[in-house]
Formats: structure tokens, sequence, C-alpha cells
């Protein structure tokens, strides 16, 4: 009934996908078979704040007045998000130093929050780059070796947000199709180059198309590399909508939405600012702002 069961039957039974895919960015299968998130409790309501923005770093600028945020956004065609709450002090996700990792494709919380996550990074539209920085929306970016090693630079403003760089393997590969050995240089080859990079070592791993995350033989490779969670999705942005796998097609509280770094060739014509425009007016339209996702997110005690 669903393009996602459509994609996932042609993702197994025909290996040149793999290769299409890798050319226009991740399937969108796959995150249907997702293990529910880990148990953890509510994160509660947390009081709305300035927003996630507003706590960085010291010596980070502060955030632009509300006034000024109305005119950015307008700028984008957009009205502005509601922001998001403080991030919960009580993380929904607590993650483990050694042994399985858990695979999620939401968040267990009652904040009216949902996550962008961005994959592969193909599309390196300046005019992005400029939007989040001007917007301050947080993404989290699952980037693939071989698509962003011609230019690791453009991922260092997003990063400099304070948005975090994920794994998503070297060459973007269907890993049940790749023996365990393969699936672990695919993996830590990646989380070399990724935290050789951008010096820090990425905390989470996204399989191509979804594929095999549930799998112990690639819960074994990811151990091996040093992520610790597979992170799946509930939504997938396609170019002016999502693609729901619930049934209401209604955003819920913790929902990680997959985008992707593509352009005009990808999306009819569309750009990457106005897809993720439209992803955002999407969210708004049904009463969600939108949170960083490693806020909800503990690392393992170092
Ligand atoms: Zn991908």
């Amino acid at each position: 009934m669903s393009r996602d069961g459509r994609s996932r039957t042609r993702t197994y039974a025909v290996g040149a996908l793999a290769l299409l895919a890798l050319a226009t960015g991740c399937g969108d299968n796959g995150g249907g078979t997702a293990a529910p998130a880990p148990a953890g409790t509510s994160a509660g309501v947390a009081q709305p704040t300035g927003g996630a923005a507003s706590t960085g770093p010291a010596g980070t600028p502060a955030p632009a007045p509300a006034a000024g945020d109305a005119a950015a956004w307008a700028k984008w065609n957009l009205k502005p998000l509601a922001p998001a709450p403080a991030p919960p002090a009580d993380k929904p996700v607590k993650l483990e130093r050694t042994g399985t990792v858990p695979v999620f494709s939401d968040i267990k919380t009652s904040d009216k929050v949902v996550f962008i996550t961005i994959d592969d990074g193909a599309e390196k539209d300046p005019k992005f780059v400029e939007m989040l920085t001007e917007l301050k929306v947080p993404i989290s970016m699952f980037l693939t070796k071989d698509i962003v090693k011609n230019d690791y630079g453009y991922f260092k403003p997003l990063q400099a947000l304070g948005n975090h760089i994920q794994n998503h393997t070297v060459s973007h590969p269907v890993m049940s199709k790749i023996p365990p050995e393969k699936q672990k240089s695919e993996i830590c080859d990646d989380q070399a180059a990724l935290t050789q990079q951008y010096g820090t070592a990425p905390l989470l791993f996204r399989p191509p198309f979804g594929d095999g995350a549930n799998t112990p033989t690639l819960n074994t490779s990811v151990q091996q590399c040093g992520p610790r969670a597979i992170v799946l999705w509930r939504e997938s942005m396609q170019i002016h909508d999502m693609q729901y796998q619930a049934a209401d097609k209604k955003l819920k509280s913790g929902d990680i939405i997959l985008a992707h770094f593509r352009g005009p060739k990808e999306l009819k014509g569309a750009t990457m600012t106005q897809m993720f425009a439209d992803l955002l007016a999407r969210i708004q339209e049904q009463g969600f702002s939108v949170a960083r996702l490693e806020d909800y997110i503990q690392p393992p005690a170092s």
C-alpha cells in the first residue's frame, strides 16, 4: 500500500538502485521497520524560553531580538516558528558506552517538538547556510564521506551554528547486502573522516535507506566504530510536503524527520532553501517547533 513498501522492495531487488540512490540521496524506505524508541522517561513539559539558540556557550552572540527575527523569517517567506522549549534536563534517551545500540525513529517526549535530520550532503547551496544562520533552526547532519569529501568545508559553518555531524557511511551502500567486514569499514572510515574534519566523533549512525537497522550484524558493526545509536525517521521530506509513515499523516511530538541536501535537479527545479522553507511551513501549520535532536539524547558517561 505504501510507497515505503515499494521502495523497500526495489532496494532489495535491484542492486543498481543503490547507485541511483547515491546520486539522488537516500531512499525513503526503512524507517517503517524501526524498533520503538528505547524506554525512557518522558521529558516532561519544560517552560518555553527564548529558544535553544539562546543558551549558547559564553561568547556566542545572543540571537537577534524578536522583531529582527520576524524580518529574517519574512525574507524566506516564513512566519517565525515558535521557539523550542528548553532542552529537557533528564534526557529521554540515555546512551550506554558499550553493548547493543538502540534503534529509534522518534523521541519519547511530551514537548511539542520535532527533529530535522538532513542526509548525504550532495547539494552544497550557500543560500542554505545563509538561511540557517539567520533562522537558527536546529538540524542534525548525517554525512556520507564520498558525497561530502569534495567540500568538507561547506558543512563547517552549519556545524558552527551548533548543529551536529553524524555518521552515514563512506559510500552509501545497502548495508544488508555487504559482509560484516565491509559494513565495518563503511562506518568506521566515515567515522574517522568526519572526526578528523569536524573535530568531534559522531554519536549517531543512520544506515542508508534505513536498511539493516534492526539486524544484529549491523548493530555489531556500529558498535565497533563508535556511534552509540542507530537513528531512523518517521517522516521523509520530499519537495513540498512530507511522506508520513503514520496513516493519519500527522506529525507527533518527538518525531524525527528525514530530509536531504538536495538541489533543483533532485527537487524538480526547487532549491534546497525552498524545500526547507516548505518543510518548516508544514511543521508550523501542525503546531510544532523544531528542537535539536542531540539535546534529547544523553551521551554515554565518559
Ligand atoms: Zn542517505
